[in-house]
């Protein structure tokens, strides 16, 4: 296990901001984790795990130490109970279960990012979320070193929120992820564009396989790749506001798009705010909001995380003042 000094972690996350940590270490098993966390050395500094670094917005150098949990492993428990490895990248597990005769994450496909972080905000897309398939993990205590079972219900799900980020927000550390898949074939294309994309492509009974390729196929047409301009997708998530506000901003823009969350409260695009109010397609220098989706904000090439972070707060002062709704960030900052 070496450790790295005054380490650039311009690699280490999708905005590619190079932002420098005092101390980097990669690890590849719980011992090793172990051995870090009782370092002497670092007991006393702060600690940042990271995983696929896809979620997460670099403000400042980090002062402490950045471990990168990189422990690998899929097993089949039988009865389509598939325990993963933290490390292990999203989009190359759910291309494994597709390979494997499994479905249940094929909506998920090409979510960037590692398993370890999967449960921390519930992923989701097109109408799936973790939680729909989500059995269990395992949890290192960064306090006493204890490995915790966490079920479904003590996850505390929501959209794009759990106990993780929340009560249990920098304590633990996510080892592993039991997954509950299928071999029912059964698909859901009910949501967005999908069951269009397959018409588009002549495919009228889909395997899992068919809705993961229109799943790529939208995504890639959508948003921008991560390889190519900075970024952490979404930056903020949807609002869920009040039915008697909707119909108040609907009296001034008819055309406001919602989806129903229970009856009285629903759910308004973020996106749909931000271009409202004049933030898309918006640059300053080499960073701005995406031209095709105002919900992403993009580092055309050496920006500093600060200067996007002050360009969140600046559309969310926007959209507050304009449809008084608060945008609540998706992304981790590290101020
Ligand atoms: C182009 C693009 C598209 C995206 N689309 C979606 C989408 O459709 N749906 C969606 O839900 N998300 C989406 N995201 C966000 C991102 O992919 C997910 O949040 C993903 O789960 C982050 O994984 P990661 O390993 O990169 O996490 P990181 O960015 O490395 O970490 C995220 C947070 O989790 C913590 N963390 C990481 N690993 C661990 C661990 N093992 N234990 C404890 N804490 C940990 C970190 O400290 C940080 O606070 C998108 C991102 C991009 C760049």
């Amino acid at each position: 296990m070496r450790i790295f000094q005054n380490h650039s972690l311009k690699a280490y996350n999708t905005f590619r901001i190079d932002c420098k940590a005092a101390f980097f270490v990669v690890v590849t098993s719980v011992s090793e984790l172990r051995k870090i966390l009782a370092e002497p050395d670092f007991l006393k500094l702060p600690k940042l795990f990271l995983g696929g670094g896809s979620n997460i917005l670099l403000c400042r150098d980090y002062e402490g130490l950045v471990i990168l949990i990189d422990l690998k492993g899929i097993s089949d428990l039988g009865n389509g109970l598939i325990k993963v490895q933290a490390g292990e990248n999203w989009h190359e597990f759910v291309l494994w279960s597709i390979h494997n005769g499994y479905n249940g994450v094929e909506n998920l496909s090409l979510i960037p990012g590692n398993i370890g972080a999967a449960p921390i905000q519930n992923i989701g897309a097109y109408g799936v979320e973790l939680k729909d398939v989500f059995i269990e993990l395992e949890a290192f205590q960064i306090d006493s070193g204890e490995v915790h079972l966490f079920d479904c219900k003590s996850c505390h799900f929501a959209y794009r929120e759990s106990v993780f980020k929340k009560a249990y927000k920098g304590k633990y550390i996510i080892l592993s992820v039991t997954l509950q898949l299928r071999k029912d074939g059964v698909v859901n294309t009910s949501y967005g564009p999908i069951a269009e994309v397959l018409n588009q492509m002549s495919i009228y009974n889909p395997s899992p396989k068919d809705v993961s390729e229109a799943v790529i196929s939208i995504r890639s047409s959508k948003l921008p790749d991560p390889k190519e301009i900075g970024n952490s997708g979404s930056f903020f998530k949807n609002p869920v506001i009040l039915k008697s506000h909707f119909e108040e901003i609907k009296k001034e823009y008819p055309d406001v798009p919602s989806y129903a969350v229970n009856d009285s409260e629903v759910k308004v695009p973020a996106a749909w705010l931000i271009e409202k109010v004049g933030w898309k397609a918006k640059r300053n220098g080499n960073y701005g909001v995406h031209d095709k989706q105002a919900l992403v904000l993009v580092n055309y090439g050496g920006a500093n995380g600060k200067d996007i972070y002050k360009l969140a707060q600046d559309i969310q002062s926007s959209v507050k003042d304009k449809f008084d709704i608060y945008l609540q960030m998706e992304v981790n900052v590290i101020e």
